[in-house]
C-alpha cells in the first residue's frame, strides 16, 4: 500500500502532528493508501522554503530553469505507467485516460521551458530628449497552488510548469482525495535535479493549510483550480494582502447541435466531451441542445453510443467509463436526475446508481425533454448524466447556452461558416470549440469567464500570471 509523504525544502517528511489519513479507490472504496494529514505548521515551513530559495531560483538564466523543467516532462514519460497506475487507482478514471493526462502534463512542462526563454520586456519610446524608458518582467515571488482531484497530475504541471518557468517558487497543496500522482510527480523533480525548497508539497487539512498559505505575507499569488464556491472563498481572502490570483473554476458547459451538423461528428463530440473522467471535468458538456429537425436522428445515434460504453474499474485496459469520486457525489447525481424526472424529463437510458458494483458507479444516463426550471440546467453535474434540451432558432440556442452563472467552455456542431462565426462571437465563455469537443490544447490559453473564473493557463501568454512587470526611467 502506499504510504505518502509530504515534500518540504528537499526533505520527504510527515506532518508534524503525525497525524495521517486513508486514501479510498472510488472503483472498490477499497483503502488504496495513506498520507500525512498536514496542516498550518508544516504549511509555514514550506512557505518558508519557497520564500529561501526563491531568490536563486529567480535569478538563475531562464535556459537553465527550461532545462530542468524539460528534464523533469522526460522523467514524466518515462514513469508514465507508474503515474497513469496512481491516477485511476485514486480517482478512478480508465487508464487510456490517465496516461493521456500524463502526456499533457509532461506537454504543460514543455511548453512553458520554452516560453522561459521568451518572457521579453520593452524599451519604450520617451518624450523626452534625455530619458530612456523600459519595462522588465520579474517573478512574482513564491505562488501557492491548490489543485482538485479530477486531473491530479496535469492540474499540478499546468500551474507548477508556468510558475517555475517564470522564476517563482511554489507550495502545492494537491486534493485530499488524491495525492499520489503528484507525490510522484515531486519525486521525479528531485530526480530531475530542482533545488531544495523551490517545489514544496503539503497534503492534509484544507481549511488550515488554505489559510496559512492565505495569510503569510510570503507568498505573493494564489494559482487555485476547484470549485467556484472555494474559489470566491480564497478570492476574498487573497483581498486582504492583495496577492495576485489565478481562479480556474467551476463550468457548466452547452453543446449545440444545429440542424444542419455532421450527426455522426456531433454524437462522437458528445460522447467525449460528457462521458469522459465519467462526466467529471469542468469542461464536460453538462447541457445538451439540439435542433427539434435532427432531435430524433440524433437521440437515437446517442442512445446506440452511450450504451456502448463499458463500465468498469478503470485498471481494466477494456473499461471505457470508470466510478464517481465518492458516494456524495453519488448522491448529487442521484438528486440532480430524480429533480428533473419530477419536473418532466424522460429517462431515455440509465437513471441510477449501480447496486451491482463495488464502487461509486452511476449508469450513463441521457435525459429527455429536459427545460430551464431543472436543477441540472443550472448545477454543473459532475457526472454521467447529459440532459438533451430542443431548441428551434439559432438565437434559441445563444440565449439558452448564455443563460448560466459560469463562463467556461462551449461546443456546437454546423458546417454553416456564416453561422459558426456568428455563434462563436455570441457565446459568453472563455474556450469554445466548433465542431470539436475536445478543444484542451497546451498552445492554447484556458481559462473562463463569469463565475468560470479569472485568469488563463497555457498558450502564448501563460508566464503573464506570475510575471510582475516593472516599469524604468533612466535619465541619462
Ligand atoms: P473543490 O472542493 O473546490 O477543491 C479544490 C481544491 O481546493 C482541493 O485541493 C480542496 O482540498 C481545496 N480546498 C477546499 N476547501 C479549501 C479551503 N477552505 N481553503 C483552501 N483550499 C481548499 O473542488 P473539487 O471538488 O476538488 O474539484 C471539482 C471542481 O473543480 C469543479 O467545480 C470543477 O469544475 C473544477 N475544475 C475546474 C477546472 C478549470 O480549469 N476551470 C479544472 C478542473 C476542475 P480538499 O480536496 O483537501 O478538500
Amino acid at each position: 500500500m502506499n504510504q505518502w509523504l509530504m515534500y518540504i525544502n528537499g526533505e520527504w517528511v510527515q506532518a508534524r502532528s503525525g497525524e495521517r489519513y486513508e486514501l479510498i479507490n472510488p472503483a472498490d472504496r477499497s483503502v488504496a493508501g495513506t498520507a500525512p494529514h498536514g496542516g498550518a505548521e508544516d504549511t509555514a515551513r514550506a512557505i518558508e522554503a519557497a520564500q529561501a530559495a526563491f531568490k536563486g531560483w529567480a535569478g538563475l538564466p531562464a535556459k537553465e530553469r527550461a532545462g530542468y523543467l524539460n528534464r523533469l516532462a522526460d522523467l514524466l514519460e518515462q514513469h508514465k505507467e507508474v503515474l497513469a497506475g496512481l491516477i485511476t487507482l485514486e480517482m478512478g478514471k480508465p487508464l487510456a485516460e490517465a496516461r493521456g493526462e500524463v502526456a499533457i502534463s509532461a506537454d504543460y512542462l514543455r511548453w512553458n521551458a520554452g516560453e522561459a526563454v521568451r518572457s521579453y520586456g520593452k524599451v519604450i519610446p520617451s518624450s523626452s530628449a534625455d530619458k530612456r524608458l523600459l519595462s522588465i518582467r520579474q517573478a512574482v515571488g513564491p505562488v501557492a497552488a491548490i489543485t482538485p482531484w479530477n486531473f491530479p497530475l496535469s492540474m499540478a504541471a499546468r500551474k507548477i510548469g508556468p510558475a517555475l518557468a517564470a522564476g517563482c517558487t511554489i507550495v502545492l497543496k494537491p486534493a485530499l482525495q488524491t495525492p499520489g500522482a503528484a507525490v510522484k510527480f515531486f519525486e521525479l523533480a528531485e530526480e530531475a535535479g530542482i533545488p531544495a525548497g523551490v517545489m514544496n508539497l503539503v497534503t492534509g487539512d484544507p481549511k488550515a493549510i488554505g489559510d496559512k498559505l492565505l495569510t503569510h505575507p510570503a507568498i505573493r499569488k494564489i494559482t487555485f483550480t476547484g470549485s467556484t464556491a472555494v474559489g470566491k472563498q480564497l478570492m476574498k481572502s487573497a483581498a486582504d494582502q492583495v496577492k495576485k490570483v489565478s481562479m480556474e473554476l467551476g463550468g457548466h458547459a452547452p453543446l449545440i447541435v444545429f440542424e444542419d451538423a455532421d450527426l455522426e461528428q456531433a454524437v462522437a463530440g458528445a460522447m467525449n466531451s460528457k462521458f469522459r473522467n465519467a462526466g467529471q471535468t469542468c469542461i464536460c458538456a453538462n447541457r445538451i441542445y439540439v435542433q427539434r429537425q435532427v432531435a430524433d436522428k440524433f437521440m437515437e445515434m446517442f442512445k446506440a453510443a452511450v450504451e456502448k460504453l463499458v463500465i468498469g474499474d478503470g485498471r481494466a485496459e477494456e473499461t471505457t467509463i470508470g466510478p464517481v469520486i465518492d458516494e456524495k457525489a453519488l448522491h448529487k447525481i442521484q438528486s440532480q436526475v430524480e429533480d428533473a424526472v419530477s419536473k418532466g424529463a424522460r429517462i431515455v437510458t440509465g437513471g441510477k446508481p449501480i447496486g451491482s458494483l463495488p464502487g461509486n458507479f452511476f449508469e450513463p444516463t441521457i435525459l429527455h425533454g429536459v427545460d430551464q426550471t431543472m436543477t441540472i440546467s443550472q448545477e454543473e453535474t459532475f457526472g454521467p448524466v447529459a440532459p438533451i434540451f430542443l431548441f428551434d432558432t439559432e438565437e434559441e440556442a445563444i440565449s439558452q447556452a448564455n443563460h448560466s452563472v459560469y463562463g467556461l467552455a462551449a461546443y456546437f456542431y454546423t458546417k454553416d461558416l456564416g453561422r459558426t462565426i456568428r455563434v462563436y462571437e455570441a457565446l459568453e465563455y472563455g474556450i469554445i470549440g466548433c465542431n470539436d469537443a475536445v478543444p484542451t490544447a497546451v498552445q492554447g490559453p484556458f481559462g473562463g469567464v463569469k463565475e468560470s473564473g479569472t485568469g488563463r493557463e497555457g498558450g502564448p501568454d501563460s508566464l503573464a500570471d506570475f510575471l510582475e512587470t516593472k516599469f524604468v526611467s533612466i535619465r541619462i
